[in-house]
C-alpha cells in the first residue's frame, strides 16, 4: 500500500497520534508526506518519503503522484478553520484525487474507515 499523509500545523499531533495508533495496519506500507508532516511522522518514529513542504510546492508533488496513479490512498487532515496561502495547491491536489479516483479522506475518522478497508482487503 503507499501512502500519502498531509496535515496542516493545526492537525499535525493528530495525524502523527492516527499514524501511531495504526501502527500495525500500515506494517509494509510506504507512506509519503509533505515535509513539515513527514518530519513530525519521524519524529514518532515512523519512516517516511519526504517531498518538499506544502506551501512550497510539497501538495502539488503529491498530486503529481496521484495522477500517476502512484498513491492508493491520500490521507489528508485539514485545518478547515485556517488560511492557506498555497490553497489553490490544496484543491488541485483534492480535485486530482477526484479525477484519478483516488480514495482521499480530510479528517481521521474517515481516514480510520479508509484505513479499516484497505488493511481487511489486504491491499
Ligand atoms: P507541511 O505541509 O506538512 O509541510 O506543513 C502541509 C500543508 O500545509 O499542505
Amino acid at each position: 500500500m503507499k501512502i500519502a499523509v498531509i496535515a496542516h500545523d493545526g492537525k499535525k499531533a493528530e495525524m502523527v497520534g492516527f499514524l501511531l495508533e495504526n501502527k500495525e495496519k500500515l506494517e509494509g506500507a510506504e507512506i509519503c508526506a509533505t515535509g513539515t508532516t513527514g518530519s513530525h511522522a519521524e519524529r514518532g518514529g515512523l519512516v517516511v518519503t519526504k517531498y518538499l513542504s506544502g506551501p512550497v510546492g510539497g501538495d502539488a508533488q503529491i498530486a503529481t503522484l496521484v495522477a500517476e496513479k502512484k498513491l492508493d490512498v491520500v490521507l489528508f487532515f485539514r485545518d478547515p478553520l485556517g488560511k492557506h496561502a498555497h490553497e489553490p495547491d490544496i484543491q488541485m491536489l483534492m480535485r486530482l484525487c477526484d479525477v484519478h479516483n483516488i480514495p482521499l479522506a480530510t479528517n481521521p475518522a474517515g481516514a480510520q474507515l479508509l484505513l479499516d478497508g484497505l488493511y481487511q482487503k489486504g491491499v
